[in-house]
């Protein structure tokens, strides 16, 4: 590592300032903890990865801890409450029908644009003085010892500058530069999908439903939004999503009308279409030494429900808290980082195994498979118990929830 400057040291470190960096940051800026924060690509630039134009639905533990860290009514100024769940099967008879109202909530979600998520996490960094925030940038010669993290800080126009961190938070996304530093492999599943996203108008009022329709080739869902079009992310086939990326505006609203069908009126305009090769990317561990993983660099999910940000948040929800308990407590010891792994493992591996599961059962073709899967939403939606346990996961959780979860401080009065 570069010798000579002086090291800047800092209890924990950052790196990766995406929807799950930005969020642990913000959690933390309050606490007694010294904080470095680094993302290679500023918010608000064509090129940053995590605030693109994506839309996010956020369940009611994120609301609630997006309420704790005093973020929400920025992101809630523009979101779209989901009061109906609407679940169906390209091709099929069967579909299942969730009402909030008959769940005693408000609504199951709420889905907000990326970019205003990020708007409000990084307004909020920017307010905190004492952090110190460096954009762009990224670490380098990374050096994971018992007693510290030591690594440069490169990116700006001068000499890279040394840091000592207590502890380092992965928090750089599916491809995490860190987790690979620290030695911790991850086993990665192509589902041989690729999601190609667009937000389209329609001709009919979307009065807060949400689909999530399964075709042969992935889940085709679409979300409502404030300003009342719909986020349209569309699972399929490489070489189909290849197909609607280069479909001129009224060829994609065709294809989009013939696959979804009418439930939501006529589709009449479409924005610009992004798409993403969808994997399941797992790490072997959540902790190492004087390293945790958080988010993406965690796990990184199909999007089919919906869960991987929740999950994320979750994540630093709970390192947050592990970290602001006691702040003379060393914030990489094995025992902080040994908790952190127990309480967060149901969740992550809860929320895994749902979102895998429901992509393989609605891809499996083998004879048999469609009926029980049409039986199983004809059933489910004459089931109320059945409901109420996919309407608590559309809640996001499982295990212990964290304190920001729960409408508590980050921090123990
Ligand atoms: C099509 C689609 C739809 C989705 N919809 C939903 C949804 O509705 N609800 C939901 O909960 N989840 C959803 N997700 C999942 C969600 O997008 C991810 O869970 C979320 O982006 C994870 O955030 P992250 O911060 O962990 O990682 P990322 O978003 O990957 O961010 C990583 C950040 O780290 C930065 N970075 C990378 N490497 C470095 C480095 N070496 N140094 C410094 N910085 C670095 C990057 O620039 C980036 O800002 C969806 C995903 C997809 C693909």
């Amino acid at each position: 590592m570069s010798s000579g400057a002086t090291a800047l040291e800092v209890d924990v470190a950052i790196v990766g300032g995406g929807m799950v960096g930005a969020s642990l940051a913000v959690a933390l800026a309050g606490t007694q903890r010294s904080l470095l924060l680094l993302e290679s690509v500023p918010f608000g630039t064509d090129a940053q990865p995590s605030f693109d134009e994506r839309t996010t639905a956020l369940g009611n533990a994120s609301r609630r801890i997006f309420e704790g860290l005093a973020v929400w009514p920025a992101i809630a100024a523009e979101a779209a409450a989901i009061r109906t769940i609407h679940v169906s099967e390209a091709g099929r008879f069967g579909c299942a029908r969730l009402e909030a109202r008959e769940q005693g909530v408000e609504a199951f979600g709420y889905v907000a644009a990326n970019r205003r998520i990020g708007a409000a996490l990084w307004q909020k960094l920017a307010a905190q003085g004492q952090l110190r925030l460096r954009v762009p940038a990224h670490a380098q010669e990374v050096e994971i010892g018992a007693a510290d993290v030591r690594f440069a800080v490169a990116g700006g126009s001068g000499q890279p500058e040394p840091v000592r961190a207590r502890l380092v938070v992965a928090a750089d996304g599916a491809h995490s530069q860190i987790r690979a530093a620290a030695g911790i492999a991850a086993d990665v599943e192509d589902y041989g999908q690729v999601a190609v996203v667009a937000n389209v108008a329609a001709d009919r009022a979307h009065q807060g439903c949400a689909f999530e329709r399964f075709t042969r080739e992935g889940p085709l869902a679409v979300l409502p939004l404030f300003d009342g079009r719909l986020a349209v992310i569309w699972a399929c086939h490489p070489a189909h999503a290849a197909e609607l990326l280069a479909l001129g505006e009224a060829d994609y609203l065709a294809r989009l009308q013939r696959q979804f069908g009418w439930r939501a009126g006529r589709f009449t305009a479409a924005s610009r279409r992004g798409s993403y090769p969808l994997k399941l990317t797992r790490a072997a561990a959540t902790t190492g030494e004087r390293t945790v993983l958080i988010g993406n660099a965690a796990q990184a999910l199909h999007p089919v429900a919906g869960q991987g940000f929740n999950l994320g948040l979750r994540d630093a929800a709970m390192l947050a808290e592990l970290l602001a308990r006691d702040s003379a407590e060393d914030p990489g010891a094995a025992t902080l980082l040994d908790t952190f792994s127990a309480w967060r493992a149901r969740d992550r591996a809860g929320v895994v195994r749902f979102t895998d599961g429901l992509v393989k059962l609605f891809a499996d073709r083998r004879p048999g498979a469609a009926l029980l899967r049409n039986l199983g939403l004809l059933m489910f939606d004459l089931a109320p118990p059945a409901k109420s346990a996919l309407a608590r996961v559309s809640l996001g959780f499982g295990g212990p929830a964290p304190r920001l979860a729960r409408g508590l401080p980050v921090r123990h009065a």
